[in-house]
């Protein structure tokens, strides 16, 4: 239906609590991009929230959504709520039915250029593996690093990066690829996974280990990965200056063109 006529109780937990959690996919040339990976990820979240849905009914419907928008590509968001309970409480309430809702827009994963990261105290919960609605850290941050003319926010916790607010990050030195190990501490990005097998396949060596904050301006390049965003390189921190000397390396530009690749060519 169109989205003006779509309406969502009031009393949506997704609204009151931010108890939900989502999915953000890319449609690229009529196909959407490691959808069984997505899929997979919901149903992770979905069961850390102890929230029963049935998957395969959203990724249906999600079928039906593409089907009748008619986008070759498209963004494609997934949110599903513990539903409106008559009574604010808390605790879960008993026989609500969850929201589900579905969106999708014409939309064009492209190539960034260089981009500007702040880097900041992650101030979000510890449980980031979930794809939680409850984006008010990451809302915080984001619009920090946009007034401060950054397109991210690089976060660290004790000293070690974890990931951005909208996106994992990964280090170059030489032809080594170095990104923090997955934990409760990061969402495992479907982008990441497909940067890590990418970088097998092309000969370069991976290492998933914890990546001190203030080594990152000495990194031969810093980037950051999403679906929405591809691999975007970073070439300035703040604070932290210039990233090594403020080009793009070898590897990552291999990986780059990997994933262009990948996304059109691959499901
Ligand atoms: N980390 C955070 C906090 C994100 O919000 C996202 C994407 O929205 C990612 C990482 C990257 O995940 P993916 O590659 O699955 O889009």
């Amino acid at each position: 239906m169109p989205l003006d006529q779509a309406a969502i109780s009031p009393m949506d937990r997704g609204f009151l609590f931010g108890d939900g959690v989502y999915e953000v996919m890319a449609r690229v040339d009529g196909r959407v991009r490691a959808k069984s990976l997505h899929e997979q990820r919901l149903a992770a979240s979905l069961a850390s929230i102890q929230l029963d849905v049935s998957v395969e009914q959203i990724f249906n419907d999600v079928d039906r959504l593409i089907e009748k928008a008619n986008l070759e590509s498209a963004k494609i968001y997934v949110q599903v709520t513990r539903g409106a309970a008559a009574v604010r409480d808390h605790a879960f309430p008993v026989d609500v039915a969850p929201t589900v809702f579905l969106t999708i827009s014409d939309f064009q994963v492209m190539s960034y250029g260089a981009g500007k990261a702040i880097v900041r105290p992650d101030i979000r919960w510890r449980r980031n593996s979930i794809k939680s609605v409850s984006l008010l850290g990451n809302v915080l941050l984001m619009q920090e690093a946009k007034a401060s003319g950054a397109q991210e926010a690089i976060l660290f916790r004790e000293e070690y990066v974890t990931e951005a607010s909208t996106s994992n990050v990964f280090v170059i030195r030489g032809n080594t690829l170095v990104t923090p190990p997955l934990s409760d501490l990061i969402l495992p990005g479907i982008t990441r996974h497909l940067v890590l097998e990418m970088a097998e396949v092309l000969g370069i060596a991976v290492i998933e280990q914890n990546v001190r904050v203030d080594s990152l301006a000495d990194a031969d390049g810093v980037f950051v990965s999403s679906s929405t965003r591809g691999l975007m390189p970073i070439n300035e921190l703040s604070p932290g200056g210039t990233v090594g000397h403020g080009q793009l390396t070898e590897p990552f530009l291999a990986l780059q063109s990997a994933y262009d690749e990948r996304l059109r060519h691959h499901d």
